[in-house]
């Protein structure tokens, strides 16, 4: 028990004390519900007739019968009290009148309904536990139900509650069976309670680096700034690369356009030039032919003057006469 429970508890028995109390509760016991989500080898609970375990007891009277007993402790059973739908205003109410609470549950429906409390210093989950795996499972009569409480109660400890285990022990159990069990539970607690050491570790850590980025907290300012800047140049050349590509495909249409309207004009023109070349072609041909016939009078002209002065000559039909003839054939 934490030590400011246990002053609370010792000026509680100082009081009565002084008061010459001789008889006081310390712990006061709240069954809200007798019915459970499980069916325990034992348990006398689940026994009562329908009609008792479908009843709920109101949070007033729960709150008013804790009030009224004076403990300062109180510990919620049943039944599963998870299975009560307003357990949580019950706690939430006799933590506001300063009692201890302890919630007893098997822990089966503690995954679902957990967000509706939050750990406070007076309050813990009180955890049935009859043993280790196979003798829990015997004890509730329902394979995988330790496993699922581990896994709560280690939930639990992470999210910051406080978590106590309760286990029953029967007239048939030999001190063996209590002493084996007991070591069991010592070890799962160990566990679970070195699980809290590595989430203390992490959480240290986790402190430790909100202090390195609250050192640097202008850099990181500086690197956001900048950031923004990057991303506003960025977005810029890409609404100038939208706008090319937009006037691009604008220019592309225009041409397009451009050339289906001068389609007509184009292909008539590109017909009397293929004329005109193939007038051109043909009179090389005559120039080639000219050329090559003169070659022998030329070379017996040469012989016959050597480098003597000049003469006329008359070649008829060297050249033929020009015809304008494009377009006609
Ligand atoms: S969990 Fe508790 S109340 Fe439910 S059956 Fe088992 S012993 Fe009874």
């Amino acid at each position: 028990m934490p030590l400011r429970q246990s002053m609370r508890l010792g000026a509680y028995l100082a009081k009565q004390k002084i008061k010459r109390v001789e008889k006081f509760p310390l712990l006061v016991e709240l069954e809200p519900l007798f019915a459970c989500n499980l069916k325990c080898a034992g348990c006398g609970k689940i026994e009562q007739p329908h009609d008792v375990l479908k009843k709920r007891m109101p949070v007033e009277q729960a709150v008013a019968a804790v009030l009224e007993s004076g403990a300062p402790m109180v510990s919620i059973a049943g039944g599963e009290p998870l299975m009560h739908k307003q357990i949580d205003e019950i706690v939430r109410q006799l933590l506001g009148r300063n009692k201890i609470v302890f919630l007893c549950t098997n822990a089966v429906l503690l995954p679902k309904h957990i967000d509706k409390f939050t750990p406070h210093r007076n309050f813990a989950w009180m955890v049935h536990i009859d043993g280790l795996r196979d003798r829990h499972d015997e004890s509730v009569r329902k394979i995988g139900v330790f496993d699922q409480a581990v896994a709560a109660i280690k939930d639990a400890k992470a999210r910051g509650f406080k978590v106590m285990t309760n286990t029953t022990f029967f007239d048939t159990d030999t001190p063996a069976d209590v002493k084996s069990s007991l070591d069991g539970l010592s070890r799962l607690t160990q566990a679970v309670a070195a699980r809290d050491d590595q989430l203390r570790t992490l959480l240290a850590h986790a402190h430790a680096v909100t202090g390195v980025l609250a050192d640097n907290d202008e850099a990181l300012r500086d690197l956001v700034t900048n950031g923004n800047l990057l991303l506003h140049e960025v977005i810029a050349r890409r609404d100038a690369i939208h706008d090319l590509l937009v006037t691009s495909t604008q220019l592309a249409t225009q041409i397009s356009g451009l050339v289906a309207d001068n389609r007509a004009q184009l292909g008539p023109a590109l017909a009397h030039l293929h004329d005109v070349l193939t007038i051109l072609q043909h009179n090389r041909n005559n120039l080639d032919q000219t050329i090559a016939r003169m070659a022998p009078f030329i070379d017996a002209f040469t012989n016959v003057l050597g480098n003597g002065r000049w003469f006329d000559s008359f070649l008829a039909g060297l050249l033929q006469p020009y015809q304008p003839s494009v377009g006609g054939r």
